[in-house]
């Protein structure tokens, strides 16, 4: 085993742990995975360009670095936090379980070189998803832990021993000052999720935003599995209105900067104009003609025409640019083009 190879093979396992639910549905359903996979027949994919990626993990499986002045980041490879150190103790914001231990871990290291506090005082929960805050109760019941009021209700309901409701609430707004320091948190509406929060560092030009633009790669399945795709299409415009130099996404293995977004969304209006421009085009009479009664067989195999014709030219413009833009853009392109049908009305006919 090369020096390497630990660390890699750490944070797969972490990774594949993360997912490790999906086989085991995927076999419950009779599909094609009920056969084992073999890495002999699996498909091939673009390569990821350099620019997606960033720098390497230490052989506990982490990277922790410094955004600016006391703001710090750490990451998996996949997923990311953030810390400030503060005179009076650490502030974490997100405990992703695939970093798990790695967090305490990568607080101390940075703690250690600068001669500061390592006890983590307070938690800021992004969201209430638990790939992102699943690992809070490693941090025990001694922090004082902070989300939006929904997340307090999402957490309440959904009663996951590994990710306490918060302490502390917010509705729109609130500004947490910690040992001189100060973090404003804002909900700007629904997106991602309904809790989402806006995570602004005026004082270290820094904006976090979890789930909505991930830099340099394609978003995850299905447009991130946004609950609301048009507040997702809309939340890059309120981050860009704040002021900020560097942006922490929440996934993969680097940061972003303001032309990052930018790129990302040119990414998101290509698709849209491509899903316009579809719907437009691709007549559906031949599917219908051909399936009948079966109208599910129709209209699916109409759609999967319409996402071709609209994600093929985008696939083709952003590969080399954006990571796995041959992976994902199909199935955000689907779920865009859903919300264009329904949330917009977009090619919705009244039968005379
Ligand atoms: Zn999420």
């Amino acid at each position: 085993m090369s020096p390497n190879s630990a660390p890699n093979r750490r944070s797969f396992l972490a990774r594949s742990a993360a997912i490790a639910a999906v086989p085991a549905v995927a076999t419950l359903a009779g599909g094609a995975l009920a056969e084992p996979a073999s890495a002999d027949t699996l498909p091939d994919y673009a390569p990821i360009p350099p620019s997606a990626l960033g720098p390497a993990v230490n052989a506990q499986g982490y990277f922790a670095g410094r955004v600016e002045k006391n703001l710090y980041w750490v990451t998996d490879g996949a997923y990311q936090a953030a810390f400030l150190t503060t005179r009076d103790g650490v502030v974490l914001f997100d405990a992703p379980p695939s970093i798990g231990h790695n967090l305490q871990r990568a607080i101390d290291q940075i703690a250690a070189e600068n001669g500061v506090s390592n006890k983590v005082t307070h938690l800021v929960y992004s969201h209430h998803h638990a790939d992102h805050i699943g690992g809070s109760s490693l941090f025990g019941t001694d922090v004082v832990r902070i989300g939006q009021v929904q997340a307090k209700q999402l957490l309440a309901s959904e009663n996951d021993p590994a990710r306490p409701v918060p302490d502390v609430t917010f509705e729109t707004k609130h500004t947490l000052n910690v040992g001189g320091e100060r973090v404003n948190l804002a909900w700007h509406g629904t997106n991602h999720t309904p809790d989402n929060s806006y995570i602004h560092f005026p004082d270290h030009d820094t904006l976090m935003l979890v789930d909505i633009f991930l830099p340099r790669w394609v978003p995850f399945d299905s447009f991130n599995l946004n609950e609301d795709v048009p507040g997702s299409i809309a939340a890059p415009d309120t981050a860009m209105a704040y002021p900020w130099k560097h942006f922490i996404g929440g996934h993969m293995g680097r940061l972003g900067t303001r032309a990052d977004m930018v790129l990302y969304q040119q990414y998101v209006n290509d698709i849209i104009d491509g899903v316009k421009k579809a719907l437009g085009t691709v007549d559906p009479t031949p599917f219908f003609a051909k399936y009948g009664n079966n109208v599910w067989a129709a209209a699916q195999q109409y759609l999967a025409a319409v996402v071709a014709y609209a994600s093929g030219p985008v696939i083709k413009k952003y590969l080399g640019v954006l990571a796995a833009a041959d992976v994902y853009t199909a199935s955000t392109t689907f779920a865009i083009l859903e919300s264009i049908r329904l949330d917009l009305g977009f090619g919705s006919q009244v039968h005379p």
